[in-house]
């Protein structure tokens, strides 16, 4: 059916300015047409008035899981549990994530497929969420940081593990490289796999037009990934001068994943018990702030995830206007960027004819008061379909539970 939303600010197509008194024209689940209001109403069926607030493109959340929660700490605890029950949760995860405008969802890794059917419930409209993209089990070295999500070893073993999961229905495929901060196994410089074990991954997943994305903080483990070809590098928070440079010249996505390491409701509140954990964290968020200077420096584009801190996708956004990036950038590392990274730059993340139709509506000027407006989502729209999102969010941390208007 047709609508026509309004709006006091609708951010244009290439998300550098908001347009006044323009108006987004939706048919079923595509964008037809974003003008000003006085030229698309006569011919709009119903028009729904937003008010005071800014339109975006729904959020794009490049890197992130349906089942754990971090502030809940031991993750591969977490992942231990029955599926069932980690699926029940995950359901609730799902709806926190639609709640702070992440229409679109990149999932990396998950055990006994349940982002598979997590993927084909929020299709149906069984389960409310994002629209999900979804790799099955990740690939881990069994002296690695993933192995809570699937192990694999040597050069046959990684093809075969990657060849079940796009069996299963992987839309792309994501591996460990480097250790990680929220488990025991391996320092963040450390690298479990070899060069012909990545080179096989990527092998088998362009073959079938499927993009690699590859966990990595730092040092040789993600110098090898760039130069194999691995489409995107996944937190990097220790990037080196030599991993920069080798991202920018073969072309290699950034996913940056902040608030798991820099909110306290994250790793911090999860797992402050574990020493080993806690000096992890630190090293990170030390070198986290230089990494991403590296980056700037560079010019690297990136886009971000929450890395299943379900609900915060906003600090992700505000991580970085806390540092100066401005908000324009922000919010579009926020949408198209993500789509880029998801190969969707075509459909997805841009308040365009021919666009699907994802929308986000925050309180106020996004541009002049970004922090103020993602604390107040006041609506959400996923593929066409409207959320009544207000209050449901609190202080970020509540599970809210949209519903359908
Ligand atoms: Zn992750």
């Amino acid at each position: 059916m047709s609508l026509l939303l309004v709006a006091r600010w609708v951010v244009n197509a290439e998300g550098t300015q908001l347009l006044s008194d323009h108006g987004v024209w939706i048919d079923g689940d595509t964008i037809v047409s974003v003008g000003p209001v006085s030229e698309l109403r006569p011919s709009a069926a119903r028009v729904l008035d937003l008010g005071e607030v800014t339109l975006l493109p729904g959020f794009v959340d490049a890197h992130t899981h349906v089942s754990v929660r971090p502030g809940e700490g031991d993750q591969h605890g977490q992942l231990a549990r029955p599926p069932a029950w980690l699926a029940f949760r995950g359901a609730r995860n799902l709806e926190a994530m639609l709640a702070s405008g992440v229409t679109t969802a990149r999932i990396m890794g998950e055990p006994a497929a349940i982002d598979f059917a997590a993927k084909a419930l929020v299709s149906s409209g069984d389960l409310m969420g994002p629209s999900l993209r979804v790799a099955g089990e990740a690939l881990s070295a069994t002296h690695g940081h993933g192995v809570a999500l699937g192990v694999a070893d040597g050069v046959e073993g990684v093809r075969l593990a990657v060849r079940r999961n796009l069996a299963a229905g992987a839309d792309h495929v994501k591996f460990f490289m480097t250790g990680g901060v929220s488990s025991s196994s391996g320092r963040l410089f450390d690298h479990h796999y070899r060069r012909e074990e990545v080179r096989a991954i990527v092998d088998e997943a362009h073959r079938v037009g499927r993009r690699v994305a590859v966990h990595a903080h730092g040092g040789p483990g993600v110098s090898i990934c760039a130069e194999e070809g691995v489409d995107s590098i996944e937190h990097g928070s220790l990037l080196t001068d030599e991993n920069v440079a080798l991202m920018v010249k073969h072309g290699t996505s950034l996913v940056l994943t902040k608030s798991i390491a820099h909110h306290p409701e994250g790793i911090e509140r999860g797992d402050a018990s574990s020493p080993t954990v806690l000096s992890k964290l630190m090293e990170a968020r030390k070198a986290d702030e230089a990494s991403f200077e590296r980056v700037r420096q560079a010019g690297l584009r990136f886009a971000l995830g929450t890395d299943a801190m379900h609900g915060f996708f906003g600090e992700e956004i505000g991580w970085l206007v806390d540092r100066g990036v401005p908000a324009p950038e922000a919010f579009l590392a926020a949408t198209w960027e993500g789509a880029r990274v998801l190969g969707e730059e075509d459909t997805v993340g841009r308040l365009q004819e021919g666009f699907k139709a994802d929308v986000v509506a925050l309180t106020g000027n996004a541009f002049e008061a970004p922090r103020e407006a993602l604390a107040g989502i006041r609506w959400v729209m996923r593929g066409g379909r409207s959320f009544d999102v207000t209050g449901r969010l609190g202080e970020g941390r509540v599970l809210p539970r949209p519903d359908f208007v």
